[in-house]
């Protein structure tokens, strides 16, 4: 199965309330406004499931990312590189500039009594003094966090 079959340059029903289209719109017909929305929901969808993963170390709906990713790549072809990726570095900006308000703001919070490693936004929400892995008894594997970007 191609990731580019023809049905997939086709506006699908939910993307189509997004931009007020009729749904099965050729991609291609679509004005370059219509698809940098179309777009920006996908990277806005992305970047929550990455803060998610990120801050909540909560790792779901992996179907839903690879299809997000697909239509991304689809909209890229659309779209071109040079409106695709000035929309990527300005999402990506956004994604940094986020993860850093939020790292300043669990600066801020009590190391945990444990590990003495920043706590986690649940360890926030819990007003518990353990981080997210003491709390869970987890192993440490996972702190390359780089594949995020
Ligand atoms: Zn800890």
């Amino acid at each position: 199965m191609s990731k580019f079959s023809g049905e997939d340059h086709r506006l699908a029903e939910n993307e189509a309330t997004w931009i007020d289209q009729a749904a099965g719109t050729p991609l291609q017909e679509l004005s370059a406004d219509a698809l940098r929305v179309l777009a920006s929901w996908y990277f806005d969808w992305q970047k929550r499931h990455a803060y998610t993963a990120k801050y909540y170390q909560q790792y779901g709906e992996g179907g839903r990312a690879v299809f997000v990713a697909e239509r991304l790549a689809i909209l890229a072809a659309v779209m071109g590189e040079e409106a695709f990726g000035a929309l990527a570095t300005a999402k990506h900006t956004e994604w940094v500039q986020a993860c850093a308000r939020t790292d300043a703001a669990l600066r801020a919070l009590a190391p945990c009594v444990t590990c003495g490693r920043s706590p986690d936004l649940w360890a926030e929400m819990d007003k518990s003094p353990l981080c997210g892995k003491c709390r869970s008894g987890k192993r440490e594997d996972d702190e390359d966090d780089d594949w995020l970007l």
